[in-house]
């Protein structure tokens, strides 16, 4: 911090009066000398002997009057010197003001937010925000707390919440004075997650009201106009439970990521071998492989490759992301699941899992927000998938609570690669 208590609120005034003392002392002596050899009058050791000791006041009474605040304020300066290093010490950016709004102690951090603000300038001047200067004027007026929030746009938008609350400090001639302590806080982290909250409510409702709509309409058309049309029955019977199983599967992968978040502090610790977890969910995806003409090349070590991790959630991992190649990357005919070993950028050792396609790949502009919930490149083509806009989501939940990382690599025309890195385990073996 760059803060220093010790020369904040209360100057050391009896040195300065010590020091001019000692030069009042020693030009006594020298001009009483000078008299008493008749070196000059007495008249004129006189009138230098004034000058002197103006010149050896005035700059302490000058200091005096620019701390007369403080001594206005009367504060015992064992207590300033404490109510400084404490202001000092507050992790967030804080400010002690007197009573007219003058800043008498400010930390690192609000100088940083607020480079304008000065030790014994107003700090109204400094704050630019009417919100802020209408709540401090509010709280010296009335010494009572105030509480305002605003946005900084520099150097990024942030939320801050300003909290000024009047402190009592007792004064050394037995009474006791107000200061008006002014502390800054950041909200920009519980808006982000108060929007977050708020947009994933509208869209999980939207997700699943459309389905429902879908619902309701074929369930008036086959009590109206098709009640007795068996064609028509068949088909929106048909088309009936393609959406309801959407609509399970929604609420299926939203159970799954919240339960995945509510445990992403917890690292799994139990070792699994991932090679036959990724057989199976390749064996269990032939079906859709065959359905969609489409090869699926495995290129996996003969022998255990374990890490650290959850069965269940590694199985709806590769599920997701093979699943994805076959429905999006269907045009390219092949799909090639490998795993390797490789160092991360910070050097460690990792086990990768990377699923690649040949279908038409992903623009780079998409490739920031794949893994947001419900984001999508194409909606329509989602849906007409089966798909919920979550899949991606839910594996980056999934490979961070494994402290992995998903790497996402694609380019039009050229398909596209996800690799799943997890960090690896030494095992006796060395595997
Ligand atoms: P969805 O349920 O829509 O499949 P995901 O979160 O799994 O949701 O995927 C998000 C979007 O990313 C998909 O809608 C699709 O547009 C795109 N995407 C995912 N995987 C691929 C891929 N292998 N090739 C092309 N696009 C993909």
């Amino acid at each position: 911090m760059a803060t220093d208590a010790s020369s904040s609120m209360f100057p050391p005034w009896p040195d300065r009066l010590r020091h001019s003392a000692i030069i009042l002392l020693a030009a006594g002596l020298a001009l009483s000398a000078l008299v008493l050899f008749g070196e000059v009058s007495p008249t004129i050791a006189a009138v230098v002997f004034v000058c002197v000791a103006g010149a050896a006041l005035v700059p302490w009474r000058l200091h005096n009057a620019v701390a007369s605040r403080d001594e206005v304020l009367g504060i015992n300066p064992v207590e300033a010197a404490a109510v400084s290093a404490v202001v000092s010490g507050m992790p967030d950016p804080a400010v002690l003001l007197d009573r007219a709004g003058r800043v008498i102690h400010l930390n690192a951090a609000a100088s940083q937010l607020a480079p304008a603000l000065r030790k014994n300038e107003l700090a109204q001047f400094a704050l630019r925000s009417p919100d802020i200067i209408t709540a401090l004027r509010e709280a010296i007026a009335t010494a009572e707390p105030r509480r305002t929030t605003y946005l900084d746009h520099v150097p990024v938008d942030r939320w801050m919440e300003l909290i000024i609350t009047p402190v009592s400090v007792p004064t050394n001639f037995g009474g006791s004075d107000y200061c008006m302590l002014m502390t800054f806080h950041d909200q920009t982290p519980l808006r982000r997650v108060e929007e977050m909250r708020a947009d994933f409510v509208a869209n999980a409702s939207h997700e699943l009201r459309t389905p429902l709509a879908a619902l309701s309409g074929f369930i008036d058309t086959l009590q109206g106009p098709a009640k007795d049309d068996a064609k028509a029955r068949e088909r929106f019977l048909g088309i009936m439970h393609a959406q309801a199983t959407r609509m399970a599967r929604l609420i299926d992968d939203l159970l799954s990521l919240s339960r995945v978040e509510l445990s992403a502090h917890v690292r799994p610790d139990t070792l699994v071998d991932i090679v036959p977890i990724i057989r199976q969910v390749v064996d269990g995806l032939e079906p859709l492989a065959g359905e969609r003409q489409v090869r699926i090349e495995i290129d996996l070590p003969a022998t255990p490759v374990q890490i650290a991790g959850d069965r269940e959630e590694l199985l709806r991992l590769f599920e997701n992301l093979v699943e994805n190649a076959l429905k999006y990357g269907a045009s390219g005919g092949k799909v090639m699941v490998s795993l390797t070993s490789a160092a991360s950028p910070d050097g460690a050792a990792e086990v990768r899992v990377m699923v690649r396609d040949f279908g038409p790949g992903i623009a780079p502009e998409h490739l920031p927000r794949l893994t947001e919930r419900f984001y999508r490149v194409d909606v329509g083509d989602s849906r007409a998938q089966g798909g919920t806009g979550l899949g991606l989501s839910l594996v980056k939940h999934i490979v961070n609570r494994h402290r992995g990382r998903l790497l996402i690599e694609s380019a039009l025309k050229n398909g596209a690669t996800f690799t799943a890195c997890f960090p690896q385990i030494k095992t006796p073996a060395g595997g």
